[in-house]
């Protein structure tokens, strides 16, 4: 037998969420971000469902890109940090991936190795105020120019990011809205992309050619304060693992590393196969819920490594063997990332190696 830990995958649910995406970016095209192994999903299965669904994929690094080639042979990259090294140019337009430019580094780059006579498609990127990556826009005038005598060379698009759509009323994404209008309007007939997730909730930030949604394809809100089924999304991974061991404790009795939690009556315990080496969070607290037979118990105590405390006083029929889901259907990855002081985002790409995923189709 082996050990009953598993992020189980509903592809079926990652397609609805990327139905509702391309719904919400109407009429611009939502193009899946599948960076960071698919979210922690399993890059190539996620590719593989999206297939004929998603017109072009983005990605943070050409490995990433390789491996979307191998199963979309078609559809556009784009690789949103371009490339990290002149020498991986050649492979970039050889495979048709599409680099992002963001530093004048890049640029000089590329003039360098356009002289050699091949071809390929960029993109820019803009900083309109997130100040992560990208040129400002008072040097867009130059970066196109130089790129319009670039030999082989195609601009097809300009892409932004928001720093603040999370947040509904922040002032910084109405500046950067704005600026990159005013981009839009003096640079025509370049693609243009800005929305991540959240800000295909604000159809108002939706005026460009492409969309790039990440988190609500896995099914995760990228809101704080709305939970993704308010937002009709469905969760994606269920993090699934099995009860190991059932005791009773006595008042005074405590559980675990450091002593942390205290029985202060008669109560029934459980130990699950999962821990932090798995990726489940070592700061979920006490309280955080866990569903075993049909409800939802408190985890008691410090995760360890290999395995977590629940407690099993509400359900005293529960045994070793029952199934057990850390997160799902039933507990929102969301909820469990809030009370460990993290985001869904790094509880879905923590997974560890270790655990294997199970697709369901
Ligand atoms: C990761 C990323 C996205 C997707 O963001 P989500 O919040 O996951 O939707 C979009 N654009 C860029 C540039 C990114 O790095």
């Amino acid at each position: 037998m082996p050990r009953p830990t598993l992020a189980q995958i509903s592809l079926p649910a990652l397609r609805h969420n990327y139905v509702l995406a391309a719904r919400l970016a109407s009429p611009a095209k939502a193009m899946a971000v599948v960076k960071a192994d698919g979210y922690g999903h399993g890059l190539e299965p996620v590719v593989a469902a999206l297939r004929g669904l998603s017109p072009q994929f983005a990605v943070s690094s050409i490995e990433e890109a390789c491996r979307v080639r191998i199963i979309e042979p078609d559809a556009p990259v784009l690789l949103l940090q371009g490339v990290h090294s002149a020498s991986d140019l050649n492979a970039a337009a050889q495979a048709r991936f599409e680099p992002v430019l963001h530093h004048p580094g890049q640029l000089d780059d590329l003039e360098r190795w356009a002289a050699a006579g091949e071809s390929l498609t960029v993109w820019i990127k803009i900083n309109t105020g997130m100040n992560r990556l990208g040129f400002h826009l008072a040097c867009i005038d130059d970066v196109v120019a130089r790129l319009r005598v670039c030999a082989g060379v195609r601009l097809r698009g300009m892409i932004h990011h928001f720093a603040c759509a999370d947040e509904r009323q922040h002032p910084l994404t109405d500046l950067q809205f704005a600026h990159f209008q005013a981009l839009i309007e003096q640079y025509p007939g370049f693609e243009y992309s800005a929305a991540n997730s959240a800000a295909h909730f604000r159809p108002e930030l939706n005026r460009c050619h492409w969309t790039r949604p990440g988190i609500m394809l896995y099914g995760s809100s990228p809101f704080a304060d709305e939970s993704a089924a308010s937002l009709g999304l469905r969760p994606v991974m269920s993090l699934i693992s099995g009860l190991i061991s059932v005791r009773d404790l006595l008042p005074g009795d405590t559980v675990g590393y450091g002593a942390t939690w205290t029985a202060s009556a008669p109560c029934r315990m459980g130990m699950v196969a999962v821990g932090y080496a798995d990726g489940y969070p070592r700061h979920a607290p006490s309280g955080t819920p866990v569903w075993i037979a049909g409800r939802r118990v408190p985890l008691i105590g410090r995760v360890s490594m290999d395995m977590l405390a629940v407690d099993l006083s509400a359900c005293p029929q529960a045994r070793p063997c029952d199934p057990v889901e850390l997160w799902g259907e039933h507990v929102p990855v969301d909820e469990v990332a809030t009370l460990a002081g993290t985001i869904g985002y790094e509880l879905l790409t923590g997974i560890t190696a270790r655990v294997p995923r199970s697709y369901l189709d």
